[in-house]
């Protein structure tokens, strides 16, 4: 491999058992620190699921110190290369779940999953009638981009997935249904979902939108806009053929692929939107953020009250929303 920039960031989950998560965890955070990594790792019982940065050199030692452990010894790694870290700290934590869907009752992946699809099935299974290509990851995440013609669940958090599954029977019944997230650790354990549903015929794309949009084939063709990822990056191409913007400004309508969050540390949520109309709105996603007691653009930009009242009196008398 080529390496033009001195970080890398990777990517990666595997589910395996794991007899003590807590004490995996906190032994896995000083390994961690030792070799000056930085990201965010969760273990489970039933595996682990990580992002971590740091130089190529760092990199490689995590991933050739993680194969001698028969456990993790063929996890496979997202790599991309950066100019820099991805995160500001160091975090381990033990979780109950790898990913969070609170299921009544738990699939295990390693037992029951979705087929697995390579990018270049997937590209061609999107394209055949009596397919439905459905998000499986949250909406901020598809508003920022999403496959052609992919179906939004209308859900804030992914654990909402099964329920919004079920009271949408009709838009999947008697389909095939091709399943897809950031890296596939989420699809994993939906498709393996489906399935136990009753659903017959359930692909999820082995890799997830990150390894599609490096598979030297289909170079990312059929993803509209930008795939959004967990750490301080926000977003990184996928589609190497053609840009096309999905993403709105929260404000304008106009096309926008920059993620802000809500002023409001209450209310925090992301709205996509313009600088100019980040400082038009100041950073907030209703009247009620704009002028709450502890809104940070207020604070950051040490506008006064006055200023302040009068800012957002000038907002009122225009339409917005
Ligand atoms: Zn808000």
């Amino acid at each position: 491999m080529i390496t033009t920039k001195p970080y890398r960031v990777l990517l990666y989950y595997h589910y395996v058992s794991i007899d003590n998560p807590e004490e995996y965890a906190a032994k896995h955070l000083e390994f961690c620190k030792e070799l000056g990594l930085k990201g965010r790792i969760l273990v489970s019982h039933e595996g682990i699921n990580g992002t971590v940065s740091g130089t190529v050199e760092q990199t490689e030692k995590y991933m050739s110190e993680m194969k001698k452990d028969p456990r993790f010894a063929d996890m496979v790694y997202k790599i991309d290369e950066e100019e820099g870290h991805a995160f500001k700290k160091m975090k381990v934590r033990p979780k109950k779940e790898l990913v969070t869907l609170r299921l009544e009752e738990d699939v295990n992946p390693l037992e029951l999953t979705g087929k697995y699809l390579e990018p270049k099935e997937f590209f061609e299974q999107m394209q055949q009638e009596d397919t439905v290509i459905l998000d499986a990851r949250n909406d901020y995440e598809y508003d920022l981009g999403h496959f052609r013609g992919a179906i939004k669940p209308d859900i804030r958090n992914f654990r909402e997935l099964p329920d919004w599954v079920r009271q949408n029977k009709e838009k999947l019944e008697g389909k095939k249904i091709l399943t897809y997230c950031t890296g596939g650790v989420r699809c994993e354990k939906f498709s393996g979902w489906l399935l136990k549903e009753g659903f017959e015929d359930v692909g999820q794309l082995h890799g997830g939108i990150v390894t599609y949009g490096k598979d030297p084939e289909v170079q990312g063709e059929l993803w509209d806009g930008q795939c959004y990822v967990f750490d301080e990056r926000i977003s990184v191409p996928v589609n190497q053929k053609e840009h096309v913007i999905v993403g709105r400004d929260y404000f304008s309508g106009e096309p926008c692929e920059r993620y802000v969050n809500c002023a409001n540390p209450e209310c925090n949520q992301k709205i996509l939107a313009s600088e100019e109309n980040e400082h038009k709105y100041l950073r907030s996603c209703s009247h009620e953020c704009r002028v709450h007691p502890r809104n940070r653009y207020v604070a950051e930009h040490g506008i006064s009250e006055e200023e302040w009242q009068e800012r957002v009196k000038q907002l009122n008398e225009q339409p917005q929303q």
